[in-house]
């Protein structure tokens, strides 16, 4: 298989990173409709739509990820931290249910829809997703599949590896344990240690210890993913006014949602107001 170093980024070539860009990779439909078939040209032609070979999987999930570092390469250079939250909470406000269900019907563990996904988690839409029913057994169905397709990630880069089990990791802490399979869960909990000897010092490592810590109901590890839950959450839960830290109205009633996004939630009309300017950019009609 060929393989692809992202394109040295430019400004210019980084602001042509649309949301649709990146879901483009990962269904060929939705790249007709893309801004980014100049690099459809440069790494000479992307699977066919009906091919879900691993071979055709894998190649996507290159693709995604050149074109995902090439813009987050531009960040770097420019230095705009919060857009790299604009472009991800539009990709889950407009693709989450689609991309969610390419994630169901394509086998590999590692896949270019999962792969996204692991992109937006940090977004409020990726968090009230996890909560609805649509998502009832998603963090069982990866679980199974790493389990099964053990053998196979092993010959994986140690990027590859981190990136499949920090996914795993934040399905596990935004939805718990329960819904992996017994014996899925032995399996991983048997094998997950092979990646913390073979990746020292690498995210791999520290994935796999958190996942074990979650599996495990290690005290520590349950403190500290109970943190990021509440950190994730936060915007589904806390008033999202400056400075606030509400988490209902001054009557004691719910709080008030931001009535375009649903993923944003405010003690008063005060604080929505104050809040608009920085919200409006992450503010998206969402597709569920
Ligand atoms: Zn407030
Ligand atoms: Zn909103």
């Amino acid at each position: 298989m060929p393989t692809l170093v992202a394109p040295q980024a430019t400004i210019e070539e980084y602001k042509n990173v649309t949301a649709e860009s990146l879901v483009g990779w990962v269904s060929p439909s939705l790249l007709e409709t893309a801004r980014a078939k100049s690099l459809q040209a440069e790494f000479g032609g992307i699977p066919d739509a009906d091919d879900i070979s691993d071979e055709a999987e894998m190649r996507r999930v290159k693709l995604l990820n050149a074109q995902a570092s090439s813009y987050l390469l531009g960040l770097v250079q420019q230095q705009p931290k919060p857009a790299q939250m604009l472009i991800y909470s539009e990709v889950a406000a407009k693709y989450l249910p689609e991309l969610v269900r390419l994630w169901r019907e394509r086998p590999q563990a590692q896949n270019a829809a999962a792969e996204l996904l692991n992109t937006t988690t940090t977004t409020a839409y990726f968090v009230r997703y996890m909560r609805s029913p649509a998502a009832a057994g998603l963090v069982g169905m990866q679980a199974k599949r790493i389990a099964e397709q053990f053998d196979t990630i092993a010959t994986y880069t140690a990027d590859d590896v981190a990136s499949l089990g920090q996914f795993l990791s934040t399905l596990l802490l935004l939805q718990g344990d329960e819904e992996v399979e017994t014996r899925d869960k032995e399996i991983l909990v048997r094998r997950m240690p092979e990646w913390q000897t073979k990746y020292p010092g690498r995210l791999a490592k520290e994935v796999a210890e958190r996942c074990l810590g979650i599996f495990r109901e290690e005290q520590m590890m349950m403190f500290m993913t109970g943190q990021m839950k509440k950190m994730l959450s936060a915007s589904l839960e806390k008033c999202g006014g400056p400075g606030c830290t509400k988490m209902t109205r001054q009557d004691g009633t719910e709080l008030l949602q931001c009535s375009r996004c649903k993923s944003a939630v405010y003690c008063s009309v005060e604080h929505q107001k104050a809040a608009w300017a920085s919200h409006k950019k992450i503010c998206f009609s969402p597709a569920f």
